[in-house]
């Protein structure tokens, strides 16, 4: 059994604090993963606004945002100006993929994608796509081949601005196997490969799961071929480090193999007529406020 993982990088501080942490481990443990990066500025103060949506409060205080992300975080955009994570980490970027790491984008500006993208434009969302392409490009020399929509924000506009920018797999929704993905009567050519696990912020907190339970939880949900599961520099790359290392150590024991999304994408769309075609729907996870996208697997 196959586990890929898939890093998500929101902030500056995951970073510059986050991602050599992950690095360092994947290293020393031999473990391809998929860096999904914020490259533009970080202004996560402005997530503050979302204190004021209906759920966040009691999910602050289940996981402890601040504790976890820090004030200097939080006032990110808001008090100061937000850093700018590409042009202040240029080089530790550029190591990641020296390193052998495979890297895509996760997200411009991470908070104003994830807070605003559903109401956008095609146009507005093509313009805030681009600007991390270019940065991507300016970074890694490469054009991007894969993206990864902060906070699982994606619909009909996200998918064909992806297709559009030669995109030929994502990771932006929930589910169960890889597919391409449906939206009404349009089927698009970038394949999805869906996160099949929940993430530790949506498991922390809850009186069900304590932390020394966690792994064991985990490796119950564990029973598919493919398990994709979505960390975050944020928090197994800092606060929950030790906890992540013998999380791995755990799955490796338990023989499961460890593939990056990459390797899981090009063995799919080695035969393309055998991936199925999925909805993509707006739908609900549990720890978790707010719509995100979710495969539909019956349709
Ligand atoms: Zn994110």
């Amino acid at each position: 059994m196959l586990v890929a993982i898939k890093v998500d990088v929101d902030t500056e501080i995951g970073t510059r604090i986050g991602v050599p942490n992950l690095a360092k481990l994947f290293l020393e443990l031999k473990i391809p993963a998929t860096f999904y990066l914020s490259l533009g500025p970080d202004n996560t103060g402005r997530a503050i606004k979302r204190i004021f949506r209906r759920g966040f409060l009691q999910k602050v205080s289940r996981t402890n945002v601040a504790g976890n992300y820090g004030i200097r975080t939080l006032l990110n955009g808001v008090l100061l100006p937000g850093p700018h994570i590409g042009k202040k980490h240029f080089k530790l970027l550029q190591n990641l993929k020296t390193q052998g790491f495979e890297v895509g984008i996760h997200a411009y500006d991470h908070v104003y994608w994830q807070n605003n993208v559903m109401k956008l434009s095609q146009e507005k969302i093509d313009q805030e796509f681009k600007k991390a392409t270019l940065e991507f490009k300016r970074i890694f020399n490469l054009d991007p081949v894969t993206a990864a929509s902060p906070g699982w924000q994606a619909n009909a506009k996200t998918l064909k601005t992806y297709q559009d920018a030669g995109i030929i797999f994502a990771s932006d929704c929930r589910g169960e196997i890889p597919f391409f993905p449906k939206i009404a009567d349009e089927i698009f050519t970038t394949l999805q490969i869906p996160t099949t696990l929940p993430t530790l912020d949506e498991l922390l907190g809850l009186p069900e799961f304590p932390a020394e339970k966690l792994t064991t939880h985990y490796l119950e949900l564990m029973t598919r071929e493919i398990n994709v599961l979505t960390i975050h520099a944020e928090l197994e790359g800092m606060k929950y480090l030790a906890w992540f290392k013998e999380f791995i150590k755990t799955i490796l024991e338990n023989k499961f193999t460890c593939e990056n999304l990459g390797t899981i994408a090009k063995n799919f769309l080695a035969h393309p007529n055998t991936i199925p075609v999925c909805e993509l729907i707006q739908g609900e996870i549990p720890g978790r406020s707010g719509k995100l996208a979710v495969q539909n697997i019956s349709a």
